[in-house]
């Protein structure tokens, strides 16, 4: 876990993250949020209300365990969020909030992204289940993630955006460049042709070789138990 003494790398890093997610068009004006957890179970967020591309270190918020500000500043509205990350997932110590446009489109038209259809992501990050709707800035939108969360580090929030979980910062960002990316590449299939899943077979293959590649990730093909691989698996 990630020691006190190390806040100002990791408000360097959070700044980096927001800026990287702003570039890479994750993030448009002032949406989205980054956090990271301290060993003291507080945690460090982007502040509410600006441009992500604009902030700096000292713009990083210090919450309690429970969202609330220690040292002044304005968290971001969407800090119940990553307070219900950290409560569900004492394994994870970074939350980012982004949303990745392409990614967000198949929530807007009802397509699910909790599909094996590409083996890398089946690997790496297994498929990525959408939480239902919540009002933002409201209780309704942590809570529509706690179920989803406790078994997948990437997770789809319909018409809204999407959330990914990690052991650190660069490893929650990286699984939301994986969930845009993906997006893109199934959404240009779609317009190619019909997208065939994986077989069943083949997914428990893909599954299988984790464990030689070092792969520890939570996300498994069964999450929710919504999914028509966890029959096959
Ligand atoms: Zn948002």
């Amino acid at each position: 876990m990630t020691r006190t003494q190390d806040i100002p790398l990791l408000k360097k890093q959070i700044a980096e993250i927001a800026r990287l997610c702003w570039e890479r068009g994750y993030i448009g004006a002032i949406d989205g949020n980054i956090s990271a957890r301290l060993e003291d179970g507080t945690f460090l967020i982007t502040p509410a209300g600006t441009i992500k591309f604009l902030i700096q270190p000292e713009n990083v918020v210090h919450c309690d365990a429970n969202g609330r500000p220690m040292d002044g500043g304005r968290a971001s509205s969407e800090t119940a969020m990553h307070v219900a990350c950290y409560h569900e997932r004492k394994d994870v110590r970074a939350v980012v909030h982004a949303h990745p446009p392409t990614a967000v489109a198949f929530s807007l038209a009802g397509i699910s992204l909790m599909t094996a259809v590409i083996p890398e992501l089946v690997v790496t990050l297994g498929a990525i289940p959408t939480a239902p709707y919540g009002t933002p800035g409201t209780e309704e939108l942590p809570n529509s993630l706690r179920d989803l969360i406790r078994c997948s580090d990437a997770v789809l929030m319909e018409r809204h955006g999407a959330i990914t979980l990690g052991v650190d910062l660069l490893d929650a960002y990286k699984k939301m460049e994986q969930i845009e990316h993906n997006a893109k590449i199934t959404f240009m299939a779609r317009q190619l042709g019909q997208v065939k899943e994986l077989a069943p077979e083949e997914v428990r293959r893909l599954l299988a070789t984790r464990d030689s590649l070092g792969i520890k990730t939570t996300n498994v093909l069964c999450n929710h138990c919504g999914n028509p691989m966890a029959k096959g698996g």
